[in-house]
């Protein structure tokens, strides 16, 4: 038994023996302009079943996440309503069309090439290898053409299509711009369609590019932080806010996006990282809400998430991972500040005390973030003038640092990542 799929979009079973050179007898009717020999009929027939597959393979993947509805991809697709043919992805010299509906309901065409398509996915290449189907009385005009070349209508939207497209005709990466904001959004259909249409080196190089903007190791972490100090303070030196025409919050990794984009894509190795960027930022600080009104935080360096892409297991898992890295901050004042002198000096306890009371009082912000405070408490002697003994000292960094590892090791736990 076989399953074809037929002209009219049905899928049928067909026994061996019903498989001709003509086509296929579906009951009482007989489907003509079946491709080629019956080796051809074979090869679309894994197309076919490949391609009867794929729905429900879209049905475990979001079928309209929220990232393909954010306004960045609007900007994308809206300002090119006009003209049907994508004014970049349709060359002259490609050799077919491929055409897809935008979210607006509007037909896009892009003119590409088979072989580049062919070179990077095994299941579009095993739709080329079938002969397209002729035109209703003639032996060489192919019966769905686009200015002068076949034409496939592809079944994904035209946004997730320019995405994907967008990859393969971009030698110098520049779809990825390290730290970009955007990334998720952008290469949210790209990474789709390249699940689907099996594209392995394509989907491992979006994962790639995803992983290396989210740290996986404490080390990493504090590179990337000192990284967004410099540029914190490279903006707080404008007046406008603006180095480059972007604010700080255009030119670091947006939490968000990426929550979503992993935890719908099967990207767990992002999601420590993303969702402790998250729980250090108020629930007011809006990507779109602040855009709406840049002169008023955006200017001052505030930093924003897209709010409205998390669901509620995201929004569970944050607030059980900012509860327990409350306590983990108060932890830090009886188990670092509060133990005694081993020496039993005089004014380590107070001094102790002072130092906690200072991080408490001077450290609103960083209070939310332990990770901040335990590296503060690795080099007290930049912060205070006043210390406890040298054996308090170097014991306190200690404790910081092997507590400060800790708790990067169980993120995944604090926030019910497992
Ligand atoms: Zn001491």
């Amino acid at each position: 038994m076989r399953r074809l799929l037929l002209e009219q979009g049905r899928i049928v079973e067909a026994v061996e023996g019903e498989l001709t050179r003509d086509g296929v007898v579906d009951g009482d009717q007989q489907l003509h302009h079946l491709p080629g020999t019956l080796q051809d009929l074979d090869k679309w027939i894994v197309w076919v079943i490949r391609g009867s597959y794929i729905p429900q393979m879209a049905t475990e993947l979001p079928p309209s996440s929220p990232l393909s509805s954010s306004s960045e991809l609007d900007s994308i697709s809206s300002a090119e309503d006009s003209n049907e043919r994508h004014p970049m992805l349709y060359y002259d010299d490609g050799t077919v069309v491929l055409s897809a509906v935008t979210q607006k309901g509007s037909r896009k065409y892009f003119r590409v090439h088979r072989s580049i398509l062919c070179s990077h996915s095994p299941v579009i290449s095993d739709m080329f290898a079938i002969p397209p189907l002729l035109a209703e009385g003639s032996s060489t005009r192919i019966a769905e053409e686009y200015d002068g070349v076949a034409h496939v209508q592809m079944p994904d939207s035209a946004e997730d299509l320019i995405s994907f497209l967008t990859m393969f005709y971009d030698p110098l990466g520049t779809a990825y711009k390290r730290f970009d904001p955007n990334t998720p959004v952008l290469v949210e259909g790209a990474l789709k369609l390249a699940m689907k249409y099996e594209c392995d080196a394509l989907r491992r190089r979006i994962i790639e590019n995803l992983e290396a903007d989210w740290p996986q190791t404490l080390a990493q972490w504090d590179a990337r932080r000192a990284e967004a100090v410099i540029l914190r303070s490279e903006h707080s030196l404008q007046l406008t806010g603006k180095v480059g025409g972007r604010y700080l919050d255009d030119r670091l990794p947006e939490p968000a996006s990426a929550i979503r984009i992993a935890s719908d894509y099967g990207i767990p190795s992002i999601l420590p990282a993303a969702f402790y960027q998250l729980a250090l930022l108020s629930t007011n600080a809006d990507w779109d809400a602040y855009r709406a009104n840049p002169g008023k935080h955006l200017r001052f360096g505030a930093r924003t998430a897209r709010w409205r892409l998390l669901d509620k297991r995201d929004l569970m898992r944050l607030v059980h991972g900012q509860k327990l890295l409350a306590a983990y901050t108060r932890a830090i004042g009886t188990d670092i500040f509060g133990s005694r002198c081993q020496r039993a000096m005089k004014g380590c306890t107070r001094a102790r005390n002072e130092c906690w009371k200072y991080f408490q009082e001077n450290a609103p912000n960083s209070m939310d973030d332990p990770l901040d405070i335990l590296h503060d408490c690795m080099r007290l002697d930049t912060l205070f003038n006043e210390l406890p003994c040298s054996v308090c000292t170097s014991e306190i960094t200690v404790m910081a640092e092997k507590k400060r590892r800790e708790l990067w090791r169980s993120l995944p736990a604090v926030f019910n990542l497992q």
